[in-house]
């Protein structure tokens, strides 16, 4: 087979994918097998860089926005994150920031367990929710507003004095250990379909019609980022903005660390791998992000993530052997 032949066998399986896992919460193949097919395409693409397309899936953010939903315009793009597979990928993304930044001094970092749920953009005005909205292709995300007033930890109204006019906050919706346990007995002793995985129950419970059924759900939110923010000068790393919007009432992990430089940061890696199963939500890896938003800012973006963060995966837990069907209402 061609180059050409193997590049568009791979996008349309990988396609095909994406449409399972994002607007069907329905994976078919476990996510070791999506990252191994998906590196397989970027490695291709980067051997044969006139066969790169603009529309590959190498090139863009997964999901997409569904048309039963009202939709979203993002202000700012919500981007998906480069992944590394083990240690010498991750000093691998450090020295490429350097030889960027033509500086060889060391980098600190704010580092996150990444959680395995589903992303979601939630905008205060005047520090009252009035709108939240899924991710969708990072372009276009979906209006489930309502949905996420129903989640526990969301704060309706933010605390405090000093609120931005506007303020986007990012996070990862998910279902903890406990959450998943009793959903899935619930859902057993009314003779509903059990969920595969807290993932899948987290984004068919979020993208429902009815709020009801959503509010019925053990959701959970972690915020990790902000998107607009207007009328208030955030703080000049991450860490610390991270500690804002913890003091305007909103969730943050408490896992979150910063680390002096790239060997703290993978020292953060080893130790939340060794805590895994402890820490009663499912996590897939950590993401090191470059602390400093200055520098961020320089290192700026490419195609579908930012240069200055990464996803440092875990080795696959379990594969998906017997992958029940998940509950989808529209
Ligand atoms: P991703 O999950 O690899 O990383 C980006 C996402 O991480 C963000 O959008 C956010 O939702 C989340 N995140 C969690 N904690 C975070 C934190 N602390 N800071 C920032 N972001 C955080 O990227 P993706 O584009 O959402 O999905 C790609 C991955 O999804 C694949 O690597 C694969 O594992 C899985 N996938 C699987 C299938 C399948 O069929 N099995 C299909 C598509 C995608």
């Amino acid at each position: 087979m061609s180059a050409a032949e193997q590049i568009n066998q791979l996008k349309a399986q990988i396609e095909n994918y994406n449409y399972q896992y994002y607007v069907l919460d329905n994976p078919t193949v476990p996510d070791a097998e999506y990252d191994r097919l998906m590196r397989e395409l970027i490695a291709l693409e980067e051997a044969n860089p006139a066969l790169k397309s603009a529309d590959s899936p190498s090139q863009k953010v997964g999901g997409m926005a569904l048309a039963a939903f009202e939709k979203v315009n993002h202000e700012v793009p919500m981007l998906s994150l480069d992944n590394a597979f083990d240690e010498s990928e991750f000093y691998a993304f450090d020295k490429r920031m350097k030889d960027r930044l033509k500086d060889a001094s060391d980098l600190a970092f704010c580092c996150e367990p990444k959680l395995d749920g589903l992303a979601v953009s939630i905008l205060y005005e005047n520090g009252v929710l009035v709108r939240a909205a899924t991710r969708g292709d990072g372009q276009v995300g979906e209006n489930i507003t309502e949905n996420v007033k129903t989640i526990r930890n969301v704060p309706l109204r933010l605390r405090g004095e000093s609120i931005p006019a506007r303020l986007e906050v990012r996070g990862e919706v998910f279902i903890d250990d406990k959450g998943f346990a009793k959903l899935n007995q619930t859902q057993q002793e009314k003779g509903d379909k059990t969920f595969a995985n807290p993932r899948n129950a987290a984004a068919g419970s979020l993208r429902q019609l009815d709020p009801k059924i959503t509010a019925s759900r053990p959701l959970m939110l972690y915020a990790y980022s902000t998107g607009v923010v207007e009328g208030f000068k955030l703080a000049a790393t991450h860490y610390e903005q991270l500690m804002q919007l913890k003091e305007w009432g909103l969730p943050v992990c408490p896992e979150i660390r910063t680390a002096d430089n790239a060997k703290d940061a993978f020292a953060y890696y080893s130790d939340i791998l060794a805590r895994r199963a402890a820490l009663g939500y499912e996590i897939d890896g950590v993401v090191i992000k470059v602390n400093d938003k200055a520098i961020q800012q320089t290192l700026g973006f490419v195609a579908r993530a930012p240069r200055w963060a990464i996803a440092c995966k875990f080795p696959a837990q379990e594969e998906l052997t017997t992958l029940l069907d998940v509950e989808f209402q529209v």
